[in-house]
């Protein structure tokens, strides 16, 4: 099953998920997790309403069916059928009338932008609201407005869904997604998108490594992720935050905490090499589920891959981050993105060369101009550079930037040297375990 291939696969699956009205629970979650379901096998995780996860608390799940705003001319005036920001997310039930001084409070606008609608939330302290354009908000007349929220605030449960695929070894690459966020495209849903082609393109493959793709709401997802796998976080040995993949933006690679793990060096290399203008940012304690990921207690190596930054672009978190804000190509080139990534994960090594006193003779062992796809002298240039290196501590890909060569290129020479018993793969535990 590989259906999202093209960047024309994932924009359309983009268009479906696009008009979910996603929250940190409820049923436009589950309904988003079931569609990425159907794309690569999803485990689902219910975490009661009520359940102590560290120092939060699983809310009441919320559900909602309709948000009304009417004029004293009995006018809708705001509507959450015409679009899911129109309400503030997570909005009690409320029926009412209202003056217009009294709803003051409860009308979010983006005054920067009158046109747009602004997306606001409210998880964890009861409220209601309506986000509407400051165009709408400076065209209602005072007078007596009616209030109609039908939603449902109850015990539940949160949800997030799991896309295991077992490697040689049990030691794991974490890929997290948050998948709250309601009608927002390149905050979410290109996230969303791009893992779930990756979970394919990654299944069809041969993995040393086990690859745990999840998707969960932000923050408290995240935080439920870490109560029920607690016991072998040890396994984590890198991964990587996704999401915002969608804009024309240049990547954003932002470090782990630790800030030297092995994450931190492969991602900057591949997407600098796929684009010069690709930008690097040091780890801080804000953003997306790193927050949680990289909290001192867990302290895991994970960094955060995104094309703008959170709250790095204009149309960020507002109705303008539609359909339109991201592209085929660009969803695409991020996929690629982390196929590249996934792969240098995947075959960088340390190897010990067996033959240290002196160059080992390449001629008599039929090396020479063997290796195709690159010219003989840089092949040679290559094997040299990895005999040279290989004394266990430099992995392949300190080798390529050291020297300058292309990974591909050095990974190629030291599979030709493996295979001539001038190189042993230095065990780092990830074969066995
Ligand atoms: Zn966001």
């Amino acid at each position: 099953m590989s259906d999202l291939v093209t960047g024309t696969d994932l924009m359309t699956l983009a268009g479906r998920l696009y008009p979910i009205c996603r929250s940190i629970s409820g049923n436009g979650l589950r309904e988003t997790l079931r569609i990425l379901g159907g794309h690569a096998p999803l485990v689902l995780t219910e975490v009661p309403s009520g359940t102590q996860v560290y120092d939060w608390e699983v809310p009441l799940e919320w559900n909602i069916e309709s948000a009304r705003l009417t004029d004293p001319d009995g006018k809708v005036v705001v509507d959450f059928t015409d679009h899911n920001l129109h309400v503030v997310n997570y909005s009690e039930p409320v029926t009412g009338a209202y003056s217009l001084d009294e709803l003051g409070p409860r009308l979010h606008t983006d005054a920067r932008n009158p046109e747009w609608l602004p997306y606001k939330t409210s998880y964890y302290r009861r409220s209601w609201g309506f986000c509407l354009s400051q165009q709408t908000l400076q065209s209602l007349r005072k007078g007596t407005f009616g209030v109609d929220i039908k939603s449902r605030l109850e015990p539940g449960s949160l949800t997030f869904g799991e896309f295991v695929l077992p490697g040689a070894s049990r030691r794991e690459v974490l890929l997290f997604t948050h998948a709250c966020h309601p009608s927002l495209a390149n905050d979410n849903v290109s996230g969303l998108v791009v893992a779930a082609a990756l979970a394919q393109w990654l299944s069809s493959r041969p993995r040393k490594y086990t690859w745990r793709l999840v998707f969960a709401p932000g923050t408290i997802g995240s935080l439920c992720w870490l109560r029920n796998n607690e016991s072998h976080l040890h396994m984590v040995e890198h991964g990587l935050v996704i999401g915002l993949l969608g804009d024309s933006a240049p990547w954003t690679y932002k470090r782990s905490r630790r800030g030297c793990a092995p994450i931190d060096e492969i991602v900057p290399y591949v997407i600098s090499a796929m684009n010069p203008q690709s930008r690097v940012i040091d780890f801080e304690p804000y953003g997306y589920d790193e927050r949680q990921l990289c909290s001192p207690g867990f302290n895991l190596p994970v960094g955060r891959l995104t094309r703008s930054a959170n709250d790095g672009y204009r149309e960020y978190h507002s109705s303008a981050d539609d359909l339109k804000l991201i592209s085929a190509d660009s969803l695409l080139q991020s996929l690629d993105a982390l196929k590249a990534i996934a792969e240098t994960v995947e075959t960088n090594r340390r190897y010990i060369n067996l033959s240290p006193k002196g160059e080992p003779r390449l001629g008599k062992r039929g090396l020479y101009g063997s290796m195709g796809g690159s010219s003989p002298a840089r092949s040679e240039l290559a094997m040299l550079w990895v005999l040279n290196q290989s004394d266990g501590e430099q992995s392949l890909l300190d080798i390529a930037r050291r020297s300058g060569l292309d990974f591909e290129v050095i990974r190629t020479a030291a599979n030709a040297l493996a295979n001539s018993k001038l190189l042993d793969e230095r065990d780092d535990g990830s074969s066995s375990v």
